[in-house]
């Protein structure tokens, strides 16, 4: 018997509305640190429904937003999934053209902007015959000289506080984001109220990332790129007060944000952490409150796990992917390891973890084959489950590459005719231990292959950026005649490291761990290293600006070969 409604977003925010209604949403804006109640969010979000549904928006129109972490944008995450209508979030990081190809692709109606972003707006939409016919709301109470825009608040005002919010199948579209794309376009992923719904759910867990009442959820993550890892809805769905840090938040921000307002639960790539614990060695910092910290997006360094440990704050590592709303895998301790010595639960908690209940995976390698979980095997890693998606958004070309059908559903259907069963194929390369836990070893375009053996790339940077006078470190291939490729390092030295000294003192600890064939041929040192709009390492930035055959020919001594030692 099916139950009486879908599994969609809404009932989060009415259970919140309804059970919490004095507890506080708490926002850092341009104008200062500001706050209101969930019944005064609800009542904003039925505003926002009545006043998109004035402007002509309806069911199945796309919606995008322009913004950082703030309460307006909030107000939008509710609001037009709730209504039916499906919310875009753009990625301000973008370059022009990809702003340009993701607005047209995804045929956004209206966007919502922030009056510090809208001059990059205007930049990307300026002549372009992609935005004709999108309207701007800034998301202030003023105007914008750098769009035409009407204030959000002006949108708002006047409309009814009340909404008769329409019961909603959860095959609808909710939500959307673009993959950053590193290599050509972006490709669009659809989130239905069911992928988030059910995201939602599996993260509340105790595997997953779980929000109660009495929590305070500080999204660092930015809410323009998949939902801030779903936090504005766990957290909604617990019924936890919310903070969100604003534009551009730097170190000091995030420092008094987590006191004044007492997070217990925050979540950043690890270059947000990086800053934090920098900000911590010239400052006091009292993180007193805080339990947890979620480290993703690119790989929590084992000396963060620590850092964090030090000071009575749990580091939960996690992976995962637009493609999967986002989160995969976090790296809780498991029982039988509760009682293990402190660096053999280091060493799992600095995985990428186990599986989040729910969703299934297999690990293939080269030749189609599955892999063994014994912690050294590696292959691509596959998955599938309700949060994942079966399909990108009018790019059939890629979907032939990126999932793969299970051998029954010959025709790539299973029998009712949709897409379910179909594996997303991650892209990432990596082994299982034996007990479940998810190691990455690469994407599968970084690996090193030399002498025919793969290196791992992420493996030799963590163990770079260990020295204490690495500031960060990227590790990549640069084609070689006789071994294919070779691993050169790119570092960034902390402030005051010596660089005279510093090749040889990684090039020796690196010794200490790696066989000969894996040792970097050259550590070049660089100013910084160039980052994807999300945040990551970008390798392909590294590779078109830095390596040529130059930086290792002539240097590789004849032992780098696999298998030498
Ligand atoms: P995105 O779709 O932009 O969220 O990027 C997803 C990719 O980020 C994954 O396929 C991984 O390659 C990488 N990633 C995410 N989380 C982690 C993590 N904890 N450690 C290493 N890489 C990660």
């Amino acid at each position: 018997m099916p139950g009486a409604t879908d599994q969609t977003l809404r009932p989060f925010l009415w259970r919140a509305a309804n059970l919490y209604p004095d507890t506080e949403i708490v926002s850092r804006t341009h104008e200062g640190v500001e706050r209101y109640t969930y019944d005064e969010y609800d009542d904003r979000t039925a505003q926002l429904a009545n006043a998109l549904e004035a402007h002509g928006i309806e069911a199945g129109d796309r919606v995008g937003t322009f913004c950082w972490n703030h309460h307006r944008h909030f107000e939008t995450y509710f609001a037009v999934p709730t209504i039916g209508a499906q919310l875009h979030t753009i990625n301000p990081l973008l370059p022009d053209e990809h702003i340009r190809y993701i607005v047209d692709n995804a045929d956004d109606e209206l966007i919502f902007v922030d009056e510090s972003l809208a001059p990059k707006l205007a930049s990307a939409a300026a002549d372009a015959s992609e935005f004709e016919g999108v309207d701007f709301v800034v998301m202030s109470s003023s105007e914008t000289d750098a769009v035409e825009a009407t204030p959000y608040e002006s949108f708002l005002e006047g409309h009814d506080t009340a909404y008769d919010w329409p019961v909603l199948d959860e095959e609808r579209p909710a939500g959307m984001c673009y993959t950053s794309g590193t290599t050509g376009n972006p490709k669009g992923v659809e989130y239905t109220h069911e992928m988030l719904w059910s995201h939602t759910m599996a993260t509340l867990t105790p595997q997953g990332i779980p929000m109660a009442d009495d929590d305070v959820v500080m999204p660092v993550v930015p809410m323009f790129h998949v939902n801030a890892w779903g936090m504005p809805f766990t957290a909604t769905a617990g019924g936890a007060k919310h903070v969100y840090p604003g534009p551009s938040p730097d170190p000091a921000d995030v420092a008094a944000l987590i006191e004044d307002e007492g997070v217990t639960i925050t979540a950043g790539v690890p270059t947000v952490w990086l800053g934090l614990m920098e900000y911590a060695e010239d400052n006091d910092l009292d993180l007193s409150a805080l339990d947890t910290v979620v480290v993703g997006g690119s790989a929590a360094p084992e000396s963060m796990i620590r850092w964090f440990d030090d000071r009575g704050v749990e580091l939960l590592h996690a992976w995962g992917m637009t493609e999967m709303s986002p989160i995969g895998s976090v790296s809780h301790l498991k029982s039988s390891l509760q009682d293990a010595d402190y660096d053999t639960q280091l060493e799992h908690r600095a995985k990428q973890g186990m599986l989040t209940p729910g969703l299934e995976m297999k690990v293939i390698d080269e030749n189609g084959r599955e892999v063994p979980w014994d912690g050294e095997e590696f292959g691509e890693l596959w998955v599938r489950g309700p949060w994942v998606t079966t399909e990108y958004f009018k790019r059939p070309e890629a979907n032939e590459e990126d999932f793969e059908v299970p051998a029954s559903g010959a025709s790539g259907e299973s029998e009712d005719g949709t897409s379910s069963g179909r594996w997303l194929k991650t892209g990432d390369v990596v082994t299982v231990d034996e007990e479940g836990y998810i190691t990455l070893v690469d994407r599968a375009k970084d690996v090193i292959k030399s002498g025919g053996e793969w290196i791992s790339s992420v493996e030799l940077e963590n163990a770079v950026m260990a020295h204490d006078d690495v500031a960060e470190a990227a590790v990549v291939g640069v084609p070689h005649e006789r071994w294919q490729e070779r691993p050169v390092a790119f570092v960034v030295p902390a402030d005051g490291a010596d660089e005279s000294t510093l090749e040889a003192e990684v090039m020796e600890m690196l010794g200490e761990d790696y066989p000969k064939w894996w040792l970097p041929d050259n550590v070049e040192f660089i100013e910084e290293i160039p980052k994807t709009a999300t945040g990551k390492f970008s390798k392909k930035d590294i590779r078109e600006r830095h390596t040529d055959e130059s930086l290792v020919e002539g240097r590789v001594p004849e032992e780098a070969a696999p298998n030498d030692d």
